[in-house]
């Protein structure tokens, strides 16, 4: 496994991380979650993400039961607060549901600290300021040891920061974006500028564009997958035309190159993922131990993406922001 620095704060990730969404406490029970995961740790893996609305609060109940144990000095946690369920106090950014939030998540991690504390989303009805100056008193009193946002705008990340300097608080170091061959705007040009001038680091999501990218679904949606458990995600997929012809297109010719180059398309969308210097670590996931044992050996293809490739793959997707 290779650890990578989280953009300038010194904590080191596993270049793959290992996250939770849908599976844990959804496709996957305690005892698999712990199979999957001692998997996961056993390959080098030391990041793990969860966020509060995962499964309804399941999902970091699971994690934290199957993390038990281990040395906490060899492990990343992060969680996210946004959606803590119904209710106008238990969602957004709001100082009351941040501080509230993060004693949640903590109870049901059964740890008294998480590494990393995402701002799930934006809060447009809380001011940045609010948010900024609650997150640093979770930071102060140890609760998290540092934070970040996911899915902001650039803008939105640099007014937090300037917030942050201004009252001399503690900044955000990192956002979770999406990044996958078929997403790629934010993380290569929007965020340029804030992993130029902060230093902020990058944990990425839905590597594999939640499956799509393995070519499963190119000949429909089969049973069991994420596709067809998720009845949201596939009308989604439809509506921005990831299922639709065009894209299967582009797919199909990635998988052609990944069998080239002797790998998996897994592997080859992964490894493109890695070889951007900006992602501090991509976040995984999987339904089976199978996948994680694929997935994780993508850092030995890495190499096999010179620039002959990466044109490729960019001709392919025709979609390399300018
Ligand atoms: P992926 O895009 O890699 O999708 C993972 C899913 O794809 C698996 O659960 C599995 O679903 C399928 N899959 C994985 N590997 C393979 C394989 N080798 N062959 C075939 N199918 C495979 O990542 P996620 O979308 O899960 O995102 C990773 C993590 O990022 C999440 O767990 C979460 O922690 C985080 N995240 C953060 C978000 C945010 O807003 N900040 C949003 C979304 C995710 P199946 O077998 O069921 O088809």
């Amino acid at each position: 496994m290779e650890y990578r620095r989280l953009g300038q704060a010194g904590i080191e990730l596993s270049a793959l991380g290992f996250g939770t969404w849908i599976t844990f406490g959804d496709q996957l029970d305690i005892k698999a979650a712990k199979s999957c995961m001692s998997k996961a740790r056993e390959l080098g893996v030391n990041f793990f993400d969860t966020a509060e609305s995962y499964a309804d609060g399941v999902a970091e109940s699971i994690t934290g039961q199957v993390l038990a144990g281990v040395r906490r000095e060899d492990i990343v946690v992060a969680t996210k607060l946004f959606w803590g369920g119904e209710g106008p106090n238990r969602t957004g950014l709001s100082r009351k549901h941040l501080t509230e939030g993060i004693d949640g998540s903590l109870k049901r991690l059964g740890m008294e600290y998480v590494d990393l504390l995402f701002c799930h989303r934006p809060d447009p009805e809380t001011p940045i300021e609010e948010t900024v100056l609650a997150m640093d008193s979770i930071v102060r009193s140890g609760k998290a040891l540092y934070w970040g946002t996911s899915e902001w705008s650039a803008a939105s990340i640099r007014e937090a920061v300037r917030i942050a300097r201004e009252y001399r608080t503690i900044p955000p170091v990192v956002e979770q974006p999406q990044y996958n061959v078929l997403v790629r705007e934010r993380v290569e040009r929007e965020y340029i500028p804030l992993f130029e001038e902060f230093g902020i680091g990058a944990t990425t999501w839905s590597p594999l564009a939640s499956g799509l990218l393995t070519g499963k679904y190119l000949a429909g949606v089969p049973e069991p997958s994420r596709l067809a458990n998720q009845r949201w995600l596939r009308d989604m997929y439809t509506k921005n035309d990831f299922l639709g012809r065009e894209t299967a297109g582009k797919v199909k010719r990635l998988c052609a190159l990944a069998a080239e180059l002797g790998c998996t398309p897994a592997q080859l969308a992964l490894a493109w993922c890695l070889r951007n210097p900006r992602v501090s670590s991509v976040l995984t996931g999987a339904s089976r131990i199978e996948q994680i044992e694929e997935n994780l050996a993508a850092l030995e293809v890495v190499d096999r993406l010179d620039n002959e490739v990466i044109d490729r793959i960019d001709e392919i997707f025709d979609n390399r922001p300018a």
